[in-house]
């Protein structure tokens, strides 16, 4: 079975993200979705919560898994029999940094393959940060995220402000 591994931090999950997973779900028998821990930092959703959400907005994608992680990627795709991560790209900005990644991954488990996804042109600007910015400060985040989180994700924001 061809399985990949979608990594990140998805804090939270993005239309972005989705529409990268729905792509690499027609590509591969099976594609896990993996929150990474990242204990060095503090991030606005709990694992659970960004867990939760992802499955909220994926439930159409019959072969997609959820779960998380602490600890590296290649050691997860390793543990999961993966042997391809997929990355979505969205400027020359998100190269140079997941360039290193893939070559530091391909040292620590030289059978793992890393493969790039061309954003979505609609999506080319999103990112979970400019989410959390827009939703901070009471802007609309309707067009960024999946209908089925956009009220969780505001309620979430308004009791972080209190
Ligand atoms: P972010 O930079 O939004 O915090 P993550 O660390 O959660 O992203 O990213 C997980 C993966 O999803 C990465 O491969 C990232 O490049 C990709 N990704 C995030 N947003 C988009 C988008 N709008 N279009 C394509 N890929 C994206």
């Amino acid at each position: 079975m061809k399985i990949a591994i979608c990594p990140g931090s998805f804090d939270p999950v993005t239309k972005g993200h989705v529409d990268i997973l729905e792509r690499s779900s027609k590509l591969f028998d099976k594609v896990i979705a993996v929150v990474l821990v990242n204990p060095t930092k503090t991030p606005t959703f709990t694992t659970e919560e960004r867990v939760d959400l992802i499955k909220r907005v994926t439930k159409h994608i019959p072969n997609l898994e959820v779960d998380s992680y602490t600890g590296l990627v290649a050691d997860y795709a390793q543990m999961k029999n993966a042997h391809t991560l997929i990355k979505g790209l969205r400027a020359v900005t998100d190269f140079e940094y997941e360039f290193q990644q893939a070559l530091i991954n391909k040292k620590l488990n030289p059978e793992l393959e890393t493969l790039f996804m061309v954003t979505n042109q609609d999506y080319m600007y999103l990112s979970s940060t400019l989410v959390r910015q827009i939703a901070e400060f009471g802007g609309d985040i309707d067009m960024f995220v999946p209908e089925e989180i956009k009220d969780i994700l505001k309620e979430k924001m308004i009791k972080e402000k209190k």
